[in-house]
Parts: C-alpha cells; structure tokens; sequence
C-alpha cells in the first residue's frame, strides 16, 4: 500500500481502498482476497500520524487435518511518516518513526508494516475449527493426532502390536 506524501493534506484525511501488498505478498500467506483497509491520517506540516484498520483472509492449512481453510485477519497499527531532512544525513531514528519520505520519494510503502503485522497474527498451529478432529486414516474413527505425528506411523506400521494383542488374550 502507498502513501503518497504529496497529495496527503494538512489535517485530517482518509484513505480507503484494497490492496496486494506486492512489495512483501511473495512471503505471506496465500491471499484469497485483496485486503480491504482504512487509514486515518493527521498530517502537520512534514509529519504524518498514520492508523490503519485492514482486513484480510488467507489461506492457512489446518495443523491437524492439513485441510486449507480461509483465515481472516482484522487488525491495526500505527506508523508515523516523517521527511528526510537531507542536510543532516546521520539523523538518527527517533522514537516510533517507521517511515521517511523526501522530496525526491514522496511515494512511501507501508506494505511492510502490514506485513509485520500480520505475520505477528498468523497462528503458530492453524486451526480449521478448535473441535477439528484430524485426519481420518484407514477407516479408523477421526483421530485427534495432534502434533504427534509418530503415533501415526505405530497405529498403521509397526506389526508387533498385533503380538502384544494376542499375548493380552
Ligand atoms: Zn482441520
């Protein structure tokens, strides 16, 4: 998403639109549909207080059934935008500054803040539904296999518990 610096007014402004992230969209999560955002933005003088609302769905696969699902994504965050004073080039970054603009690069993407944020929101373990029952295997009832993927291989495999059967008859 850009923001372009030149046309954003003194004041208060808002920009609504959709986006694809293109600068960062190669390293997320597959996108189902654009993601539709808002952002308020305070501009005075050269600086910009920015707050974006976004929405998003994805696609995750579920940890347990391996299953993709549509994962919706609803957050915020904030950034601010200042210009980059050329005179003085060791200007050190000061507190919660996320972007710099110039007169030359008026244009400023803040698809990586997106970015941040939603890969800070993407579970570590996606689930289809929280009573998601796992992966039917050879006709078994649903087994809830967790992330204990060894047990798997000893239900389907491993012929010597047909030997610890009989010995329990
Ligand atoms: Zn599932």
């Amino acid at each position: 998403m850009i923001i372009n610096m030149q046309i954003v007014p003194e004041g208060h402004s808002t920009l609504t639109g959709t986006t694809n992230l293109e600068s960062v969209k190669a390293d997320l999560p597959t996108f189902l549909e654009e993601i539709s955002y808002n952002a308020e933005i305070d501009r005075m003088e050269a600086n910009a207080y920015v707050h974006v609302t976004f929405k998003g769905i994805f696609e995750l696969q579920c940890s347990r059934c391996l299953n993709d699902f549509p994962w919706t994504v609803n957050s915020d965050f904030s950034l601010i935008i200042k210009e980059r004073i050329a005179s003085c080039s060791v200007q050190s970054d000061s507190d919660g500054v996320d972007f710099y603009y110039d007169n030359r690069h008026e244009q400023i993407d803040i698809s990586p803040a997106f970015f941040d944020e939603i890969m800070l929101s993407v579970p570590l373990k996606p689930l289809c539904s929280e009573s998601c029952e796992g992966i039917d295997i050879n006709g078994l009832k649903n087994v809830s296999l967790g992330n204990d993927e060894k047990l798997l291989e000893n239900k389907t495999i491993d012929p010597r518990w047909d030997a610890l059967k009989k010995l329990k008859k």
